[in-house]
């Protein structure tokens, strides 16, 4: 049968409400394809592999069950090393008269199906993407003109455009934001006994997928022992109902909160959900502020979360469409260390690290303070090439996906951007560590010693930082009260801060 329009589905985007299943007519095809190359051009941990796979088969089994024609190349029957290669293979065999496909949400995909369409001369639309709330030319008309791009104030015209939280005119319980109620961590007696979220066991379609990846990608980071992560939209609304019910109450208390060996806390685990579009964040946002309208939950709990989906994650997006260069390129500190090797191996004795990488390679997952305030933050002190740790961070969560990720590492976490999504570097000492979790008490090193060979490693880094790049950040106001605290320090202690820090950025991998 001849092809009028070639429908490509990303393996990001696995919803049935999608505009890609508008205005189908005869002859049209689907294609979906599992390329090799998508988990090796940065190395994706199995976990993450497994996961869009596994949501890609379940995905495809769906469709294949209504009338419709599905091309979809699986990874055993070819091994091919780009979306570019897999599609002009298509492209050639099937002649199609026209290729559509949503946005994808990572650039690099974008351009090689473009590129692959322009060598086969035959036209590509992109459609725009529903399953976000905005899009990215509403973003940056938003951003156009303002003199700094705050989230707090997306967020604010995002709840009242779309009616979220509000009470009338005002924001529901009286206030835009209960930040200063959600910094809470657990104190000495820890967390108490805390409820194992929904697991969702490896049925046939989620074993085969994690075959493959442990055939094909053996030599990838992480692991899939303990693969158990929604992989379809019912699996996804379980997994959102039970967090409804058991950990959203005392999610915006302890949202900041870490404690070892326990690496789901309050947290939702509905991010690769999320992201693989199984979830939609109306859908989300709608259950928590019902949770909160029956009186379920706390207000600071309803509002903490729905800050992160509406506003964060909408937020983030806008920044990655509209200043791609800006954090791609950004090196604004001008920090140039190569990764050190136990983000890999998990080996080090800083128990903060070992505690939050062990379970980024078991799971594919930690939670947003352990990457901003642990793994971050340890890049960021160091002065890690920003580009090594994207890197890192876009294969190794299972989550990862380059329009969310980058913003969050490249701006967030390491301020490669100068300053254009967070105000100013997320910088602190390890005494930060040690009040918001118990990583300290099982370490070698001393949170509160900034010299000496057992002086805490971030706390070393985090004055040697502050001294680095004294001279960018002593007018910065938000910065001021930092500053003014190095400035008390005498002379001598600076220097041997500095020579001990000078130790540590030639032993890394030994501490
Ligand atoms: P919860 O803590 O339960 O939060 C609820 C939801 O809010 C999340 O599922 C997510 O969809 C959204 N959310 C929360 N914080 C953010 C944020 N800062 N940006 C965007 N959405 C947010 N998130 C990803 O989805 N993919 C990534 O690749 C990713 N990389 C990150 C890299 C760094 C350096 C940092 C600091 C953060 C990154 N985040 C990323 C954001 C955040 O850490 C994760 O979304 C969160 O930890 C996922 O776990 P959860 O679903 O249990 O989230
Ligand atoms: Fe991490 Fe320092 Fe605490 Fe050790 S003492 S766990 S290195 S913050």
């Amino acid at each position: 049968m001849q092809t009028e329009t070639l429908r490509i589905i990303l393996g990001d985007q696995l919803n049935r409400d999608s505009p890609i299943f508008e205005g189908i007519a005869e002859g049209d095809c689907f294609w979906m394809a599992e390329v090799l190359g998508e988990s090796q051009h940065v190395p994706s941990h199995k976990a993450r592999s497994a996961y869009f796979l596994s949501a890609m088969r379940h995905f495809a089994q769906q469709l294949r069950s209504e009338p419709f024609r599905l091309e979809y190349y699986h990874l055993n029957e070819h091994s091919w090393p780009s979306l570019k290669a897999a599609l002009a293979a298509t492209l050639q065999s099937l002649a199609p008269a026209r290729i559509v496909v949503v946005q994808p949400g990572d650039l690099r995909v974008h351009g090689e199906l473009e590129a692959a369409a322009r060598d086969a001369d035959i036209p590509l639309e992109i459609l725009s993407d529903s399953h976000f709330l905005s899009s990215p030319e509403h973003f940056a008309c938003w951003a156009k003109n303002r003199k700094s791009l705050r989230m707090e104030y997306f967020y604010r015209e995002m709840r009242r455009d779309y009616g979220i939280l509000m009470d009338g005119d005002g924001p529901a319980g009286g206030s835009w934001n209960f930040d200063s109620e959600n910094r809470g961590s657990f104190g000495r007696e820890g967390p108490g006994m805390l409820a194992s979220p929904v697991s969702f066991p490896a049925d046939a379609i989620t074993q085969s997928a994690i075959d493959d990846v442990n055939g094909y990608l053996a030599d990838n980071p992480g692991q899939t022992t303990h693969f158990d992560w929604p992989v379809t939209s019912e699996e996804a609304r379980r997994a959102l109902q039970d967090f409804i019910d058991n950990r959203l109450i005392a999610f915006g208390d302890y949202q900041d909160a870490m404690w070892a060996a326990e690496p789901w806390l309050y947290h939702s685990r509905l991010s690769a959900a999320l992201n693989l579009k199984l979830l939609n964040p109306r859908e989300v946002i709608a259950a928590v502020e019902q949770a909160w309208r029956n009186g379920t939950i706390a207000i600071n709990a309803a509002e903490g979360f729905i800050r992160q989906v509406l506003g964060w994650r909408e937020f983030v997006r806008g920044l990655y469409f509209t200043y791609f260069d800006r954090f791609s390129q950004g090196n604004a500190l001008n920090a140039n260390e190569p990764l050190p090797g136990f983000y890999w191996t998990r080996e080090t004795h800083m128990q903060c690290l070992a505690q939050s990488i062990t379970q980024t390679l078991e799971l594919g997952y930690a939670h947003h303070i352990q990457r901003l305030m642990v793994t971050g933050l340890f890049a960021q002190l160091l002065g890690v090439k920003p580009q090594a740790i994207h890197a890192w961070y876009l294969g190794i969560y299972v989550d990862a996906v380059e329009w969310v990720e980058m913003p969050n590492t490249l701006g967030m976490s390491q301020y490669a951007d100068g300053g254009l999504m967070a105000s100013k570097p997320y910088i602190a000492s390890g005494k930060y560590i040690q009040r918001m979790s118990n990583y300290c008490d099982q370490c070698r090193y001393k949170p509160d010693k900034r010299t000496g060979d057992d002086a805490c490693p971030f706390t070393v880094l985090y004055w040697d930082f502050l001294m680095r790049h004294e001279k960018t950040f002593s007018k910065h106001p938000r910065m001021a009260l930092q500053c003014r605290n190095l400035a008390r320090i005498k002379p001598q202690e600076k220097s041997d801060i500095r020579q001990r820090a000078a130790v540590l950025r030639e032993t890394v991998d030994s501490l």
